[in-house]
C-alpha cells in the first residue's frame, strides 16, 4: 500500500526548491513556524512523528516495523527513520522543496540527509535555529494551565486568569497537564541541549545555520524566519 501525498494546486510566486530544517527546543514554536513556512511556499511540512504515524495508518512495511517500537515508547532507530525520509522526499509533492521539523536529530542523520538531498538534485539546505532562553521556555510550559470545562489555555505568568485557579469564561477549574510539570520539562530541555549542540556545530561549520530569536511573539518570529530565509537564499 502506498501513501498519497497532497499536491498543492497553486504554486507561490517564489519557489523554495530546497529543504529548510527547523532546529529549536521543545516550546520554541518549531511546529508552528514549520507549518507557516510550508504554507507560504506550498511545500510539505515533514515531521518524522507524522510520517511514522502515516505509515502505520497506511499499513506499509515500514509502518509495520515502526509500530511495535513506538507502542513500547522507544525511539525509532535511525535506519528506519532515514528510510521513511528517503521514501517521502521522492514523492511528487516534494519536488519544490520541504520543511523539516524534528529531523535531523543527530549529526549522522544530518550527514545522510545531505547526501540524499544531493542525490535528488536539491541545493544545500537552510537551517533555521530558533534560539530561546531555556528559562523562558520553562516559564511558558510550566506556567500553562488548562480549563477542565472548556479547555481554555492560560499561563499563570504571562496570561493569568482573573481569579486564581478559575477559568474567566466558565469558572472551571484550571489544571496543569502532567507533561508540563517542571520535573518533566526540565530534563527534556537538558536532553535537547545535549543532543542539539553537535548538530548546531555541524551546520555552523558548513555555513548553513542561521539563528533566529524565538523569544518574541509568533508573528514576530514568523517575520524573522522569512527575512532570514530570504537573506540565506541570496534574494532568490
Ligand atoms: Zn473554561
Amino acid at each position: 500500500m502506498s501513501l498519497s501525498p497532497v499536491v498543492p494546486e497553486k504554486r507561490p510566486a517564489e519557489e523554495l526548491n530546497r529543504a529548510v530544517i527547523l532546529l529549536g527546543p521543545p516550546g520554541a514554536g518549531k511546529g508552528t513556524q514549520a507549518k507557516k513556512l510550508a504554507a507560504k511556499y506550498a511545500v510539505p511540512h515533514l515531521s518524522t512523528g507524522d510520517m511514522l504515524r502515516e505509515h502505520i495508518a497506511a499499513g506499509t512495511e515500514l509502518g509495520a516495523k515502526a509500530k511495535p517500537i513506538m507502542e513500547r515508547g522507544e525511539l525509532v532507530p535511525d535506519s528506519l527513520v532515514l528510510r521513511i525520509v528517503a521514501d517521502r522526499i521522492e514523492k511528487p509533492d516534494c519536488s519544490h522543496g520541504f520543511v523539516f521539523d524534528g529531523f535531523p536529530r543527530t549529526v549522522a542523520q544530518a550527514h545522510y540527509l545531505g547526501e540524499l538531498l544531493k542525490q535528488h538534485g536539491f541545493r544545500r539546505p537552510i537551517v533555521i535555529h530558533l534560539v530561546v532562553d531555556t528559562s523562558l521556555i520553562l516559564r511558558r510550559i510550566t506556567g500553562r494551565r488548562m480549563c477542565k470545562v472548556g479547555g481554555e489555555i492560560y499561563n499563570i505568568y504571562e496570561r493569568p486568569p482573573k481569579v486564581e485557579g478559575r477559568c474567566d469564561n466558565d469558572g472551571g477549574e484550571l489544571a496543569q497537564r502532567p507533561d508540563d510539570r517542571e520535573e518533566i520539562v526540565g530534563p527534556r530541555l537538558k536532553a535537547y541541549e545535549k543532543q542539539t549542540e553537535p548538530l548546531v556545530a555541524y551546520y555552523t561549520r558548513l555555513g548553513l545555520l542561521y539563528d533566529v530569536d524565538a523569544a518574541k511573539s509568533v508573528e514576530e518570529v514568523e517575520q524573522s524566519v522569512w527575512k532570514t530565509l530570504h537573506l540565506a537564499r541570496g534574494g532568490h
